[in-house]
């Protein structure tokens, strides 16, 4: 992630990520009481580098803190421009980017005066292919937004992901799928989930998953080609009728299952609606003009 040459921000200064200094009595520490977004920056087809959607992600850093109620003094607008800093100073156009919100030294649970921000950037590998993923139902259920405030991008809750994605990999499984408490279908560890059924998309209704920017750019992908999308809870048996799934995240982009479980996903990929919003997210994040198409096989069916 880092070299002794790596620069990352840290509350108003552009420091070597090697020096940089972090309180061991932090409450955030101890506790996983900080909130962070996760960000990519890409160079687009013009050469130039640009964060995607870095507003959305920057905003929901802002409602991240306020839910659970860490001090938030920045902008959006500062903190893009401090990004854009950070990632020249790095040399980096395909960027990962990580803000962390942190609490200062206090063993307590009361709220404090003060929080900081850290900024760290590394370089995104390019994209390993189209490789399906394989699936388990985890063991581990989503966070019950009765105990947490399950719409922040809180640290803390990731010790969940963490469990649910170590226990998928233990089995020989690429990815986790957690179910919410009422045991529908919620996400994955770091991403949202939808299903394609005859040419529709389906992902679970808001209230038990993060929001994600990516499953809001599908909503505007399926808007601008035709798709029909909707929200609604629903559980692994009816995700194991589907023709086809894929995640869908900052990190992850859009990415397809091969099976969940016991259940293979019946339509080919290349065939699959879910492709073209693969393709459609690719080309939107690299500002490339899109020619997407429904698939052939859906225009002959009609
Ligand atoms: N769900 C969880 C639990 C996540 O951590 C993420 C990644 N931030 C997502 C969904 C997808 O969110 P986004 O599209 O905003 O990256």
């Amino acid at each position: 992630y880092y070299n002794s040459e790596t620069i990352l921000y840290l509350n108003g200064e552009y420091v070597k990520a090697a020096e940089a200094k972090m309180d061991f009595y932090s409450q955030s520490f101890h506790y996983g009481y900080s909130v962070f977004e996760g960000i990519r920056s890409y160079r687009t087809v013009s050469g130039e580098t640009k964060i995607f959607k870095a507003k959305e992600h920057y905003d929901r850093l802002q409602r991240s803190a306020e839910l659970v109620n860490l001090p938030y003094h920045w902008t959006t607008e500062e903190l893009t421009a401090v990004t854009y800093e950070v990632l020249k100073l790095n040399n980096l156009q395909d960027a990962y980017i990580r803000p962390v919100v942190y609490a200062p030294a206090n063993m307590s649970f009361v709220q404090n005066e003060q929080s900081f921000l850290v900024i760290e950037v590394w370089a995104m590998q390019p994209f390993l292919g189209d490789k399906l993923l394989r699936i388990m139902t985890s063991s581990f259920e989503r966070p019950n937004p009765k105990a947490f405030k399950i719409e922040a991008k809180a640290a803390g809750h990731y010790v969940n992901s963490i469990l649910a994605s170590q226990e998928a990999k233990a089995k020989g499984f690429d990815e986790a799928l957690l179910l919410d408490m009422n045991g529908n279908a919620a996400e994955a560890p770091g991403a949202n989930l939808f299903y394609e059924k005859d040419g529709k998309l389906f992902t679970p209704a808001k209230g038990n998953i993060l929001p994600g920017i990516t499953r809001a750019t599908v909503f505007e992908i399926c808007a601008a080609s035709g798709i029909e999308v909707e929200e609604k809870f629903f559980t692994t048996d009816e995700l194991k009728q589907a023709d086809a799934a894929f995640y869908c995240g900052t990190a992850a982009e859009v990415i397809g299952f091969d099976s969940l479980d016991d259940y293979k996903f019946p339509l080919k990929w290349e065939e699959s609606v879910s492709r073209q919003i693969q393709l459609a997210y690719k080309n939107l994040v690299v500002e490339k003009a899109r020619e997407s198409q429904r698939p052939q096989k859906q225009e002959t069916q009609s």
